[in-house]
């Protein structure tokens, strides 16, 4: 599969509605050789987070942006399913306490950047600042446009100090979001997942798409690109993202540390 296909170059004009959220087009086959297919590459996910971890040389950090419904939750366990805890951190970003918003925007978010040897994943980020913010008006446009350039800047720092940045948005369509909610109402274990708040966000679904496409189309850079991930299906939503993920961390190039010398001739009594 070519990765370049759900990438976005910076420049780009990204028109969602040209964007298929059904879209399968690199996988031959259905739904079982889908999930089949991405075992292998769920276990190989494992290995080379844990070559991260042992070189800790590189810092991964990974975004998810989506709609309510979009698939954060569940990319979160079905991706990472089997990566060692101890190297892999999830920084949930919700509605920002008084202290935070007292701070500028980015203050709350840094902290949960990862560390040498760290693989951080974000469930929502600094994008909400762009995003509900600025479907909320929570501040004027004159504050939340130019943090385009904030986040470029601090996303260059970022990856100069070594990051490797993905960014994914999971791409659903309106129906897909309507049966999700949906299921979250008629399946008793769902509920708690359900929040009449969604159905206010789902009603200013063409306020979030212009705020999801200017975003897309203006800070997908090459040191921390967007990635358009089709993801109605969500065993082809995996699929796509532990490919994505599986060959850029072996484009790393990552190596084992050197061991001490002379182990071959230790005898442990
Ligand atoms: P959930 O991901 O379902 O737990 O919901 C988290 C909520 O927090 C969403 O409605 C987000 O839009 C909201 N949220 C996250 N970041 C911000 C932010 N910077 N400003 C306002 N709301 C935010
Ligand atoms: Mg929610």
């Amino acid at each position: 599969m070519s990765i370049d296909k759900y990438r976005i170059k910076l420049g780009d004009r990204i028109d969602l509605s040209e964007w298929d959220p059904r879209d399968k087009s690199e996988f031959d086959g259905g739904k079982k050789a889908g999930i089949k297919a991405t075992r292998p590459l769920n276990a190989r996910l494992e290995a080379l987070q844990e070559l991260l971890y042992a070189e800790s040389k590189h810092k991964v950090l990974i975004v998810l942006q989506a709609r309510d419904a979009g698939g954060k939750d569940g990319t979160i366990r079905h991706v990472f399913d089997g990566v060692n805890p101890q190297g892999v951190k999830v920084a949930s970003f919700k509605k920002p306490t008084s202290l935070e918003l007292a701070h500028d925007y980015l203050w709350r978010v840094h902290p949960h950047t990862p560390a040498s040897g760290e693989m951080a994943i974000f469930n929502r980020s600094h994008y909400e600042d762009v995003l509900v913010v600025r479907v909320h008006d929570l501040v004027p446009e004159k504050v939340w446009r130019r943090r385009y350039d904030h986040i470029n800047a601090f996303e260059k720092m970022l990856a100069d100090e070594g990051t490797t940045i993905l960014k994914f948005y999971l791409h659903i369509s309106k129906e897909e979001q309507k049966e999700r909610l949906q299921a979250r109402l008629d399946e008793p274990n769902k509920r708690w997942k359900f929040s009449s708040a969604d159905l206010a966000e789902r009603k200013l679904w063409g306020a979030y798409t212009e705020a999801f496409e200017e975003m897309l189309s203006r800070t997908s850079t090459d040191y921390a690109p967007w990635h358009i991930i089709p993801a109605d299906r969500k065993w082809y939503r995996n699929y796509v993202i532990s490919r994505i993920l599986v060959d850029t961390l072996e484009g790393l190039k990552m190596r084992y540390p050197q061991p001490e010398e002379g182990l071959d001739d230790i005898v442990i009594d």
